[in-house]
């Protein structure tokens, strides 16, 4: 059996950057993820900036796979167009990830790709064998730590992502957002411009009606490639901290639930996380102070996020006039 201080599941943002950042306090751990090579799971891989301490920036350390900045974001309802003054980054996620790995291992971090927990006892974590003083749950949405730690999951909701070559129409330096019961309900589609591509995607909070919708979009898009869906979180927070574990990122659900992103927020809650757990095992603090940092930081607008999905639900539900002007007055209030 070996021993270590830390053992994070999961090399998607949010466990890469709680390595990162244990890794620069120099505390032993390893991060231990399923797949052989990053980003497999699907994402719009945009990045909304939120106004809070540390921001992307101060967190990644780099400017590698960073595409570019959106100052636009066309908003179609109906046959109707809304242009909302919405600012967010474009990442190559892929490039992000291994840039982050290339620094924790430059730190002297351990990480191991193409190892897949299959169960977890206690914080024994299996076929491994490896046990740990804190383990991290950052295996995403369907996480098996939080499970074994009997946490209740959060309801889970739906994305599909895609990439097109070229749209027709379209111009690269706007995002474009299609909303309404038409579209989809609980949930929107999105074109994202990528530096060579477009990121082109569907999701909603709603799974049980969401295939005949997926169909049209597809149709729509007949030369979509690289089709890829998974789960997102849709509430707010489950319980992020036990005696000897915590949970960050979709695993915690940590994640702006009007528009399913958990990208910035899953990175600002693994700096937490190291925060946190460094204090604990120098003895100073129980993990508890991990929940008091993120909550700090980010419950204000987890909570507003929230209301804004709930608003946008029965909006999705309404006319499309109705949703216009609300979709007016929240971007007035939200941007
Ligand atoms: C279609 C789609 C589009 C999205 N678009 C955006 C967007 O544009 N902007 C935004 O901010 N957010 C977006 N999100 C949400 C965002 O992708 C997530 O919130 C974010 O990736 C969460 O990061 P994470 O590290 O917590 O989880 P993940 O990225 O899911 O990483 C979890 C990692 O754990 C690994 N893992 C799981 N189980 C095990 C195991 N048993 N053993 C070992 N490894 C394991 C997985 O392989 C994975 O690499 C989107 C999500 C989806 C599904």
């Amino acid at each position: 059996m070996e021993k270590r201080d830390v053992v994070i599941i999961g090399g998607g943002l949010a466990g890469l950057t709680t390595a990162k950042f244990l890794a620069e306090k120099g505390i032993d751990f390893v991060l231990l993820e399923e797949d052989k090579s990053f980003f497999k799971k699907p994402c719009g891989e945009g990045i909304l900036p939120i106004e809070v301490e540390p921001n992307f920036f101060d967190l990644y350390g780099s400017k590698a796979g960073i595409e570019g900045e959106i100052n636009e974001v066309v908003m179609m309802i109906g046959n109707g167009t809304l242009n909302l003054p919405i600012t967010f980054f474009m990442m190559d996620k892929k490039k992000v990830e291994e840039e982050i790995a290339r620094q924790i291992k430059k730190l002297g971090g351990e990480i191991r790709l193409g190892e897949k927990v299959e169960s977890v006892d206690g914080n024994m974590v299996y076929p491994q064998n490896i046990k740990a003083k804190v383990l991290v749950g950052a295996d995403g949405v369907r996480s098996i730590v939080r499970r074994s730690k009997r946490v209740r999951s959060p309801k889970i909701g739906i994305g599909i992502e895609g990439h097109v070559e070229e749209l027709e129409e379209f111009e690269k330096e706007k995002a474009y957002i299609w909303f309404g019961r038409d579209i989809v309900p609980n949930g929107y589609a999105w074109a994202f411009p990528k530096k060579d591509h477009w990121n082109i995607g569907i999701g909603s909070s709603n799974v049980k009606n969401f295939r005949p919708y997926l169909e049209r979009f597809k149709s729509r898009f007949s030369d979509i490639e690289d089709l890829r869906g998974a789960g997102i979180p849709f509430s707010l927070p489950v319980k992020t901290y036990g005696k000897d574990f915590v949970l960050v990122g979709d695993s915690a659900s940590q994640i702006m639930t009007s528009v399913g992103a958990g990208n910035l927020t899953s990175m600002i809650c693994g700096h937490a996380a190291a925060e946190a757990i460094f204090d604990h095992l120098e003895g100073k603090c129980s993990l508890s102070r991990y929940e008091y940092i993120w909550k700090k930081r980010l419950e204000k607008l987890f909570c507003e996020s929230l209301m804004i999905c709930k608003l946008a639900e029965i909006l999705s539900r309404a006319n499309t006039n109705l949703s216009r002007a609300m979709i007016k007055i929240m971007a007035k209030v939200f941007t």
